[in-house]
């Protein structure tokens, strides 16, 4: 059941520090487990119900573009490092060769014109906590001048190896997370981009 404003947990940053406020666990009573033919114990339930807070830290700018429509990726900038101008997505904070935090930029437009399929899996099973629609549409993209394959999902149509698509974002009422990114194949009209999301 959804939970109440009053059974959630806030955070926020107030002078540099992290101040929780609200609720982060909720008790519940257990229940036992009897078998049903012998009447004997077996165990019992443990709910558990607790609100995690994950700090993004360097890849704060990442998420946060999402929502405005914008796909942040990172450069090596570093003139001594063998792969400087390797661009990566999905973001990292720090180029693997020399280890030198990169330089964060907007490859939005690069995403637009040459993203493209590199691989796909279509699932009809999904894990705890899968908020996708089924079946999921996995792809693997490939854009011109990054040296990383990044993995999302396709919102509309029907995923094929080398196939043009552009990305969408979430930009009504955004979550912040990985899923405010999506694509749609090329020439996708606007009428057909699930509910909230933007070219
Ligand atoms: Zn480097």
């Amino acid at each position: 059941m959804p939970k109440k404003e009053e059974e959630k947990g806030f955070v926020d940053i107030i002078n540099g520090r992290y101040k929780p406020r609200g609720v982060f666990h909720i008790p519940e009573a257990n229940q036992p487990i009897f078998n049903k033919e012998t009447n004997k114990l077996a165990g019992i339930t443990n709910p558990r119900d607790m609100t995690y807070i994950h700090s993004y830290g360097g890849e704060a700018p990442f998420f946060e573009s999402l929502g405005k429509g914008r796909l942040m990726a990172t450069r090596c900038e570093n003139e001594k490092c063998e792969s400087k101008g390797s661009i990566f997505m999905p973001f990292r904070i720090y180029c693997p060769d020399c280890l030198r935090q990169a330089t964060v930029i907007d490859m939005t437009d690069i995403a637009k014109n040459t993203a493209k399929i590199h691989s796909f899996i279509v699932t009809h099973r999904s894990g705890a906590y899968n908020t996708l629609k089924k079946p999921i549409k996995f792809i693997n993209i490939e854009f011109d001048s990054v040296v990383t394959i990044l993995m999302s999902y396709l919102s509309s149509g029907d995923p094929e190896i080398g196939k043009r698509v552009v990305p969408i974002f979430k930009t009504k009422n955004p979550t912040y997370t990985i899923i405010d990114l999506s694509f749609v194949l090329e020439g996708t009209p606007e009428s057909e981009l699930p509910e909230g999301f933007t070219f």
